[in-house]
């Protein structure tokens, strides 16, 4: 059986990241650059004021005697004319610096008589002025490839005109769940029925991730319905099942895939929860045959799925971010695989503390809620002690 380590390479290799295609702005969200994204303007487009108050010449003169208020300046309503020194003019935030004008006094520093304003202090020289180009030249560089364009891209893409951008697109997976057992949410379970959960995870995880999950559906443990939902499922980017993966009677996962265009790249990993998990390319999809235990298909889609997903969508870094933290109770290992324990892990004054979960039983959903972790417990460690430093994993995105 190959090793955590060995089967995480395995995946990452053998995936490579989907053809980029030019996509508008407002579609990019999330997405993963895959060209430079340059301005096509200098930002600021025009001089204008950081602050209420008033534009003065840049020569001002007499001030002690007030300056004469000429007219005003607004955002989005430029001043027509001009400053001349012992003028003044009113000024918004945001709005253009009237031709003439040199510098701004802030409201809260003038007094205000007779058409005339009057100024605390002399000012400087360009005070509170935005200079047309300060922030980004056009042509200039805004966001370079590999980055995620999150809502500070865009914003910066958006001031910028910048309406398409060539990104790797967003994945659409499929996941398909196994098990006669297995009823929807909104059913109520019959003798020996349970809730589809995992699909509910999988489908918040693949959200999260920025995917689009598709063919949301329950196969029956048999092969021709599982069959027919596997060749609809073959169109979409990766595709994931749980369940039916075992050695159990009822696991008819492989089965099916013999029959289709499948190669088999791992089948059993060395960890608990997750040993049976599969993985190969259908028609040169990757293909993730997950473990039906809530826990396993939980674990097994972060420490697998999630860096398929991520090579897939163009990003660089696919493995998991880790910490060392201090734990803050006795943990026991598994001896002969490595455990991945489902843990809350909190900054707390000057360290990471870890704190693993009490209920790890791979058949229950109890042990993934409020989790932000996952504790690696090395093959042959029996046990862990309060106080030991340890590696976590962090489950990202969440
Ligand atoms: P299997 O991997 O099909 O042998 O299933 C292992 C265990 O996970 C069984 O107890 C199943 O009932 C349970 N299970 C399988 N699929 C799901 C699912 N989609 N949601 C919740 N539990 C499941
Ligand atoms: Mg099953």
């Amino acid at each position: 059986m190959i090793s955590y380590d060995e089967a995480l390479q395995c995946v990452v290799e053998s995936i490579s990241p989907l053809k980029p295609r030019e996509t508008s702005l407002n579609e990019a969200s999330g997405l993963i650059l895959a060209k430079p994204a340059k301005a096509l303007w200098e930002m600021p487009r025009y001089d204008n004021s950081a602050m209420d108050g008033f534009a003065i010449n840049e020569f001002p003169e007499n001030i002690e005697a007030g300056l004469s208020i000429v007219g005003a300046s607004y955002a989005g309503h430029p001043f027509a004319g001009q400053i001349r020194p012992g003028e003044a003019v009113r000024i918004t935030t945001g709005a253009a610096m009237p031709v003439g004008a040199g510098a701004v006094v802030p409201i809260e520093d003038t007094i205000e008589k007779n058409d005339k304003v009057f100024l605390n202090e002399t000012p400087k020289q360009g005070q509170h002025v935005r200079y047309a180009g300060e922030e980004y030249r056009a042509e200039e560089i805004l966001v370079d490839p590999a980055t995620r364009l999150k809502a500070g891209e865009i914003a910066l893409l958006a001031s910028a005109g910048v309406q398409q951008v060539c990104v790797y697109p967003r994945l659409r997976v499929a996941v398909i769940s196994t098990g006669d057992e297995l009823v929807k949410l909104g059913q109520t379970p019959g003798p020996g029925q349970i809730i589809n959960s995992n699909l509910h995870f999988l489908r918040t995880r693949l959200f999260e991730c920025g995917c689009t999950p598709i063919y949301l559906d329950i196969g029956a443990d048999d092969q021709k319905t599982l069959g027919q939902l596997i060749d609809q499922a073959i169109d979409a980017d990766l595709i994931i099942t749980t369940g039916g993966v075992s050695v159990g009677e009822k696991d008819y996962v492989q089965a099916t895939l013999q029959n289709r265009n499948f190669e088999k790249i791992f089948w059993k990993v060395a960890i608990k929860p997750g040993k049976p998990l599969l993985f190969g390319k259908l028609e040169a999809k990757p293909f993730f045959g997950l473990p039906g235990n809530p826990a396993a298909t939980a674990a097994t889609f972060e420490l697998f799925v999630k860096p398929a997903l991520k090579r897939l969508s163009g990003q660089v870094d696919v493995l998991p971010e880790k910490r060392m933290a201090t734990l803050t109770h006795e943990v026991m290992g598994d001896g002969k695989r490595q455990a991945f324990l489902w843990c809350s892990l909190q900054w707390d004054k000057s360290e990471y503390r870890v704190t693993v979960s009490q209920r790890q039983g791979s058949g229950q959903n109890r042990c993934l809620a409020s989790k932000n972790a996952m504790l690696a417990v090395p093959t042959h460690v029996n046990s862990l002690y309060s106080g030991d430093q340890v590696e976590v994993l962090l489950i990202e995105g969440s």
